[in-house]
């Protein structure tokens, strides 16, 4: 046993270690992984723990949903990043509940002690009170929902190769996007041009022309976070590329192959083989059971206020940051954005002022450096509004391209993506067009792993 990194109550613990403050991080996302870097070496013992054991690159799911890259380019196991740091443990299990006043949280039927809480557990998707939309439209938080949208992607492309009806063939080779945000924009664009290479290239009994991917939202224009020729921007070029834009319209229902879309003109139903959901986030459930168990606010959408330090009221030792948190001590008092860059600031100025607070030392107070937005819409093309600096095309898309490198924590997934990337654009092949995952496949193969209850082992 590597004994300096045992330091958990779970085994005995070594002394150097146990007699310095606590340190449980919960989520390693952007924001605990960031609190977690800027504890490797200092005098605390940090236990992070997460449901997954990897860090999560939300920002390029939509690459590995329309098969630019594959699951492990935009993920990096937690050991690997900051598990090997020897005031650092890495734990696998999901915290279901917290005790602020034993300071105390639950996980894996354990409970963990801690001198500081790090809440960094992020958000989820919600269909605002239709949750059976999710299983015709699935939205894009978690690989698995990647991995889910490219399989539904090119099944439905494999059966259309097959199919002599021509309206089929139709419907099969359509998709819909419900959600004109960043995550939306990016998804129908890379899925666009997915489907019109693949089927142009490599699918002898379909025609191009008849793929069809639409993007849907209620607003008068994409984008709308960022500025209006942006939007604008961002709209023309997806429209020049075949993608039929929806505005004005919210969705009604969704069943399967069909979403039905209210627009002042009327009812209008979109049918496509393929559904993907990117319009609505929830805060992790974290947040509302804190707001039980320390009677804390939390806002309407159920994101925990936070005070100037990130800290609740009563409770200075734990501390909520990222997308669960609503911070609005800002200069306009408006609430920070739940995105990438925020969560990574938040997380670093915790973790420096726990430090400052153990040594004793001031801290200055959190200031957000906003560095702006952007969205990728095409190959060799993005838009991006960085504090007024507005640009689109290939000089966006270098800049997209250089931050999202700059911001993914494993030197090795920066140098696949890159390489990646570049292939695509110089070949306009993507080499992760699998269709995995489905069940008809693997649930029935014997690996020797799914022994029943009262199986005998096999005789050797
Ligand atoms: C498709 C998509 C595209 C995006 N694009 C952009 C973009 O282009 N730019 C941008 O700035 N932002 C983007 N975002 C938003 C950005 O990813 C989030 O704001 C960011 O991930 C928030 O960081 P976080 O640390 O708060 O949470 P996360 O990064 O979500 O991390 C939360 C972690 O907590 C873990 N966890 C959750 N519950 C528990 C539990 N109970 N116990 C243990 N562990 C738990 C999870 O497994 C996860 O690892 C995008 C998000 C999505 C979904």
């Amino acid at each position: 046993m590597a004994k300096e990194r045992f330091f958990l109550e779970l085994t005995p613990p070594d002394q150097t270690l146990r007699q310095l403050p606590h340190v449980v991080i919960v989520g390693g996302g952007f924001a605990g992984l960031k609190a977690a870097h800027a504890l490797i070496g200092k005098p605390v013992r940090v236990t992070l723990i997460d449901k997954r054991n990897f860090n999560l690159f939300q920002p390029l799911l939509y690459q590995v949903a329309s098969g630019l890259v594959s699951e492990a380019d935009v993920a990096s196991p937690l050991r690997q990043l900051v598990g090997q740091a020897p005031n650092i443990q890495i734990l696998l299990g999901e915290v279901v509940d917290i005790d602020p006043a034993a300071r105390e949280l639950v996980f894996n039927e354990r409970r963990l002690a801690f001198d500081h809480l790090i809440l960094a557990t992020g958000s989820g998707s919600t269909y605002f009170g239709h949750e059976e939309w999710r299983e015709h439209a699935p939205p894009m938080k978690i690989l698995e929902h990647a991995d889910e949208v490219r399989r539904r992607l090119l099944t439905a492309l494999e059966e259309a190769e097959q199919t002599p009806d021509p309206e089929r063939r139709r419907f099969l080779q359509a998709a819909v996007v419900v959600g004109g945000g960043p995550s939306g924009c990016e998804l129908a664009g890379s899925v666009n041009e997915m489907l019109r290479h693949a089927v142009a290239r490599d699918f002898k009994q379909l025609d191009a022309a008849d793929c069809r991917v639409t993007l849907v939202d209620p607003g008068d224009r994409l984008l709308r976070a960022m500025h209006p020729s942006l939007s604008e921007a961002a709209g023309r070029y997806l429209v020049s590329r075949g993608v039929e834009l929806l505005l004005g319209g919210r969705v009604k229902t969704i069943a399967a192959g069909q979403v039905t879309v209210t627009t002042a003109e009327g009812d209008k139903t979109l049918e496509a083989a393929t559904l993907c959901w990117t319009a609505g986030v929830r805060p992790s459930h974290l947040g509302r059971l804190l707001a039980e168990r320390s009677g804390c606010a939390v806002d309407r959408g159920g994101r925990v206020i936070v005070n100037p330090d990130f800290s609740i009221p009563g409770h200075p030792a734990i501390r909520v940051v990222g997308d669960l948190c609503s911070y609005s001590h800002t200069a306009d008092g408006k609430p920070l954005p739940g995105m990438a860059g925020p969560a990574v600031q938040m997380g670093g100025w915790v973790a420096a002022d726990i430090l400052a607070g153990l040594a004793g030392r001031s801290h200055a107070p959190f200031r957000w450096s906003d560095f702006g937005s952007m969205a990728v819409i095409g190959p060799l093309c993005a838009v991006a509004d960085l504090r007024g600096l507005r640009v689109s095309g290939p000089l966006g898309w270098l800049l997209w391209g250089l931050a999202h490198l700059a911001f993914m924590p494993a030197t090795e997934n920066r140098l696949t993506l890159l390489t990646k990337w570049l292939w695509v654009i110089g070949t306009r092949q993507r080499a992760s067009l699998l269709i995995t995952g489905r069940p008809d496949q693997h649930m029935g193969v014997e690996v020797g792993l799914e022994r029943l209850e009262g199986d005998s082992p096999p005789v050797a």
